[in-house]
């Protein structure tokens, strides 16, 4: 490894195991030398992510629910007192109730509307604007997204109307954000076999259909998310901005599917 991240420091939201796509994303980040902390969910998850947090070196965790902005300012602030600046965050967190993403889109209740956009998109705006403070030097956020933003994919449903507001958001903190150095990007990757991503109706064929007919016939994994993440947070990433980076091996430039699979 090149030691592209040795010196920098930085926040990893929403591990819940070692499928997580925030898990790889840690891995790799801690192989090239990054210094971690670690925000989880609640005490449950916490007993989950101890070890893991551990095995790369890192003591530092903080029990955050986006929900709650007393858990947000209490968190930041357990970081300022400690390392007292960020270089990164990472933001791995979404959330809708499972009996709404399966079904059809017109169902959605407007409970689960709000809350499906305020802990999968607005703690994203939430995170960004406490860690700008942190980073008087400029540094990178990243957050997760999936294509179901800007095309139909079943069952996804209000999911695909949180990540379309989420990408928008990249966008506009990216400018919010670019006079203080500080850059903004999203990860897209195709389907991975993770807690969040077993929620949504037909994951399975889901998974399967982006394997056989994605150019490269391969979904991503945690470690091409986790280097995506890397160039992202790294130095060399230090020109781009405000950018949603797929990492899906190619399926979303298909125009149909594969004629072997029709
Ligand atoms: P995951 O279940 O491992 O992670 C989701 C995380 O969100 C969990 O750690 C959970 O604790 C956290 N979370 C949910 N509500 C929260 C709250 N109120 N406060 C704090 N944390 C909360 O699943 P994952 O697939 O690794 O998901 C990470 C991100 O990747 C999500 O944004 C997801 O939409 C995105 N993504 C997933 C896929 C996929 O197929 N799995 C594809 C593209 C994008």
């Amino acid at each position: 490894m090149a030691n592209l991240m040795t010196g920098k420091r930085g926040l990893i939201m929403g591990v819940a195991n070692d499928r997580s796509i925030a898990w790889g994303i840690a891995r790799a980040l801690h192989a090239e030398g990054a210094e971690l902390a670690f925000s989880y969910q609640g005490e449950a998850f916490g007993k989950r992510v101890e070890p893991l947090a551990a095995s790369v070196g890192s003591d530092l965790m903080i029990d955050v629910d986006v929900t709650d902005d007393a858990s947000l300012d209490a968190g930041f602030a357990v970081l300022k007192d400690r390392w007292g600046s960020l270089d990164f965050v990472v933001h791995a967190i979404a959330f809708s109730d499972k009996n709404e993403l399966t079904g059809r889109f017109i169902n959605t209740s407007r409970e689960n509307f709000r809350n499906s956009l305020t802990i999968s998109c607005y703690s994203f705006i939430d995170v960004a604007r406490r860690a700008a403070e942190l980073m008087p030097q400029g540094g990178s956020l990243v957050t997760l997204t999936y294509q179901g933003s800007n095309r139909v994919t079943p069952f996804y449903n209000v999911m695909g109307v949180a990540k379309a507001a989420l990408e928008s958001s990249v966008r506009y903190l990216a400018n919010d954000l670019g006079p203080q150095q500080i850059r903004v990007n999203a990860i897209s990757p195709g389907p991975m076999k993770t807690l969040a991503g077993a929620a949504i109706g037909g994951a399975r064929k889901t998974f399967k259909t982006t394997e056989a007919n994605a150019p490269l016939r391969a979904n991503a994994t945690l470690e091409a998310i986790g280097g995506t993440a890397v160039y992202l947070c790294s130095d060399y990433g230090a020109c781009t901005t405000g950018e949603i980076v797929i990492v899906d091996g190619g399926y979303h430039v298909l125009g149909m599917l594969q004629p072997e699979n029709l």
